[in-house]
């Protein structure tokens, strides 16, 4: 205390003049141009502001079935992985499956990235929930709201296992202020445009347009009876999706000549290093990569796609690949977000 009592602020200033002088030449004045490097300061130039659109890529073709993936995170907060959301486009339509944090923004970004216009957030209209854990639906009001304000005019298909249709419902009286200030004040957006149909479904065919038939079926994760898979059929795929999943062995059977598995994954070897208490909840409530591989290969299925991956004890990528490969020989992706199959 005696030491510090001494300090006083003005004798700071010396200190304070040398750390300012110091760092003095890196700021710029307003109107200043940017200062360039020279040979005894090399200095990258400053990104630009905004920065560049990125580049668009050529548009897909539309006959084909296309697979992207939006968000392959889990609960856990890493920067590149977004909130598990997967999109099925066929024949010009979007179709979500899940929708968690950050899902629209995602969408914009594939609609870009991948010349797929069917995944502009307005053009996004069909959506499935595998189960309604937070991760999966925290952004299912971005996705019921968002989309609105930027123009969707048509209503928003949604369909779940019990508990979607109560959770919409709440969902706009959560917002109903935002609601109603947009509807009421100078943005004059029309509530009618608004409109969300969310059916509860049970397991069996829950979907067909004419264009992808969507067959739910239960899967052990979570409260028993409320977590679906979904088998996705179009004119030229059958996708199959485990959503979150506990080791089930129906699934190979489900996935049978499937042309691509979707399915969740946490890394085998990882799990054993983990306490007793979370080994019991993952063998129960997800699925090791090693068993991916099983089903995968039971169900003679044309490639993996991993998603939803858990490295639990800090495997590499490659390591919960090469734990699929164990038992499938066919092609296995290691998902990332904007991918597209
Ligand atoms: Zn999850
Ligand atoms: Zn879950």
């Amino acid at each position: 205390m005696l030491i510090h009592r001494d300090i006083r602020p003005l004798s700071l200033l010396p200190v304070l003049l040398v750390v300012l002088i110091g760092t003095s030449c890196v700021a710029t004045r307003p109107n200043e141009p940017a200062p360039t490097a020279t040979s005894d300061s090399p200095r990258e130039a400053p990104p630009p502001f905004p920065p560049p659109a990125p580049e668009v890529a050529e548009p897909r073709d539309p006959a084909r079935t296309w697979i992207v993936l939006l968000g392959t995170g889990t609960p856990g907060s890493e920067p590149d992985r977004f909130g598990p959301a997967t999109a099925i486009v066929a024949d010009g339509n979007a179709y979500l499956i899940d929708a968690g944090p950050g899902v629209v923004r995602r969408a914009a970004a594939a609609s870009i990235v991948s010349g797929l216009a069917a995944l502009y957030p307005t053009n996004v209209r069909v959506a499935f929930f595998t189960h309604l854990h937070s991760d999966h639906t925290l952004g299912y009001p971005d996705l019921i709201l968002s989309p609105w304000v930027l123009g969707r005019s048509e209503p928003l298909r949604v369909y779940g296992p019990p508990g979607v249709a109560a959770m919409t419902t709440a969902l706009l009286e959560a917002y109903r202020e935002d609601i109603r200030a947009r509807v009421e004040g100078p943005e004059r957006l029309r509530r009618d445009h608004l409109a969300v149909q969310a059916r509860d479904v049970m397991p069996g065919l829950i979907f067909d347009d004419g264009i992808l038939q969507v067959d739910a079926f239960a899967v052990p994760h979570g409260t028993p009876d409320r977590a679906y898979g979904f088998k996705l059929t179009t004119a030229d795929r059958t996708i199959v999706m485990s959503g979150d999943s506990g080791p089930f062995d129906g699934l190979a059977a489900v996935a049978t000549g499937a042309d691509v598995l979707i399915h969740e994954a946490y890394g085998a070897e990882g799990l054993r290093d983990r306490d007793a208490e979370i080994q019991r909840y993952h063998a129960s409530e997800h699925t090791s990569a090693i068993k991916v591989g099983q089903i995968a290969s039971e169900a003679g299925v044309g490639m993996v796609i991993l998603t939803h991956q858990l490295h639990l004890g800090g495997e590499t990528e490659d390591a919960l690949v090469d734990q699929v490969r164990l038992s499938f020989d066919g092609e296995v992706a290691y998902g990332r977000d904007l991918d597209v199959f």
